[in-house]
């Protein structure tokens, strides 16, 4: 059965699974959902005993309807194997009461590779599947871990390129270091003058360009989007929430249907709507906690029903969560809402014009009966990271500290399953932020407290992080984000 995917802000703009990954976007800005989620479903007590292989294909086969089993077990091999330094992919660890998913173990520690990984291969079938002989060019803007993730995905994958733009000051000096130093004949890295949402903002004005999309075509280019916002990216992320329950079951730690509560440290509300899927395919999920830190429009949004992004932005010490315009949560209206493209792209027009939107009580009820949201300061970040270590030995990065904080508050508050905190980088990508909190201010630069942070707490570096030092700048590229356009031109003349 071929199911179609159809824009959350019209039914009549439909898609094919592997069109939706190639385009990215709709045509009309909205974002691809697949309407008959709810009647799918995965057997969840057959995921027993299984690997993480196999159950990324059980997953993924239900929801790239036009993939055969034989591309989307190529695709899943050619994305994990020997790529990530821990043979489950995604390792559950016990501390305390609690577990902790950790999903920084690929090729650039952080939790994005997960679904970045495996884009380029679904892109690669999904050309096949359409006879396209177009260059896809993928157009990316980060808050910091996208960018070095997705660039690595794709380098050196043919008929693709990749441009990936990143916020001047909005990223750590390790992840502006990882993506400088890309190799790769088909990589481009462009800094903006601006924060994330501008950088988002911008890359957004590309894809709605009528008029530039069409000239590129002309000359066999293809825009698409590595975002969180392509399909392509959300479907692998929800294998490793099935993964993490198969692991408790194998564990004997929970019988099936027992329900778990996932904790997620949210920017762009990918990972998070991911577990919402998983929920939606037969998962047993109780309360998806979501995590923000002192950009908390999410946090407001779950518990008064508004969202609001007129506000100060703050720079944190969990900079892949420094994000007011969640993208993805125009998906979550969707289903809510009944799928009613009308509604969502009537909250989207106000978005835009108002950068505001409020939901009817109904709505914001159904949300609250799945979601429970908070937040963490700053301090608060730091503090967790020195207690979770100091009393269970345990090193958290900042953005698994804010979830872990939001834990806490969401246990007192309520009464709650068993706790899976997903865990979406690793302590070294934020040496410093991370050593400060656990010993004190240093003035030490930031490889040399790598180096120290290892010693003091025998927490190993991953490998990518130990030799970034001395790679060579590869691309230094800045610009206002007027200029973006004409960088994108630019990047393709060559080729
Ligand atoms: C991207 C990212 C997040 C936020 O994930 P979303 O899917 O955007 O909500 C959290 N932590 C880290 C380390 C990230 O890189």
């Amino acid at each position: 059965m071929n199911y179609l995917y159809e824009s959350t802000r019209s039914e009549k703009l439909t898609s094919t699974p592997s069109n939706a990954i190639l385009k990215g976007l709709s045509d009309d800005g909205g974002l691809f959902v697949l309407k008959d989620i709810k009647n799918l479903s995965v057997d969840i007590e057959s995921l027993k005993g299984k690997t993480y292989y196999e159950i990324a294909e059980t997953v993924i086969s239900k929801l790239l309807s036009d993939f055969s089993m034989e591309q989307i077990n190529a695709c899943v091999h050619g994305a994990y194997e020997n790529k990530f330094s821990s043979e489950d992919i995604t390792p559950l660890v016990k501390v305390g009461d609690d577990y902790i998913l950790e999903l920084f173990k690929g090729p650039t520690s952080a939790f994005k590779d997960v679904g970045l990984s495996i884009l380029p291969h679904f892109m690669t079938t999904a050309m096949k599947i359409n006879n396209v002989e177009d260059e896809v060019v993928i157009l990316t803007a980060t808050s910091g871990d996208t960018g070095k993730a997705a660039l690595e995905g794709f380098k050196d994958v043919e008929g693709t390129s990749i441009i990936v733009f990143y916020p001047k000051e909005g990223v750590s000096k390790v992840q502006e270091r990882q993506m400088v130093t890309t190799e790769g004949n088909n990589t481009f890295v462009g800094s903006i003058y601006g924060n994330f949402d501008d950088a988002q903002s911008g890359v957004k004005k590309i894809f709605t360009n009528k008029e530039f999309l069409a000239e590129q075509k002309e000359k066999g280019i293809v825009y698409s989007s590595a975002n969180s916002i392509n399909i392509g990216r959300l479907i692998p992320q929800m294998v490793y929430y099935f993964k993490a329950y198969a692991d408790l079951m194998d564990r004997n730690e929970v019988v099936y249907p027992e329900k778990v509560d996932f904790v997620v440290p949210t920017g762009n509300f990918g990972n998070i709507l991911a577990g919402y899927f998983a929920k939606l395919l037969g998962l047993p999920v109780g309360t998806l906690v979501c995590a923000s830190n002192e950009n908390n429009v999410l946090t407001d949004f779950l518990n008064e029903g508004v969202y609001d992004r007129n506000r100060p932005f703050h720079k944190t010490i969990s900079p892949s969560m420094d994000i007011l315009i969640s993208s993805n949560l125009e998906r979550l209206l969707y289903y809510m809402s009944g799928c009613d493209n009308a509604y969502v792209k009537q909250c989207m027009d106000s978005l835009n014009s108002t950068g505001k939107y409020a939901v009817t009580d109904e709505i914001k009820e159904k949300i609250q009966k799945e979601f429970f949201g908070g937040c963490a300061t700053n301090t608060e970040t730091s503090f967790v990271i020195k207690k979770v270590y100091e009393e269970k030995g345990y090193l958290l990065d900042p953005h698994t500290a804010v979830a872990y904080k939001v834990m806490e508050d969401f246990k007192t508050k309520n009464n709650a399953n068993k706790c899976v905190v997903l865990s979406t980088a690793s302590p070294y990508k934020f040496t410093k932020d991370v050593y400060e909190a656990v010993f004190g201010k240093t003035d030490m630069e930031e490889f040399v407290c790598m180096k120290e942070l290892n010693k003091k707490t025998g927490v190993d570096i991953p490998n990518n992080l130990k030799d970034l030092e001395s790679k060579p700048v590869l691309h230094n590229a800045s610009m206002p984000k007027e200029d973006m356009i004409q960088f994108v031109s630019d990047c393709k003349k060559g080729n």
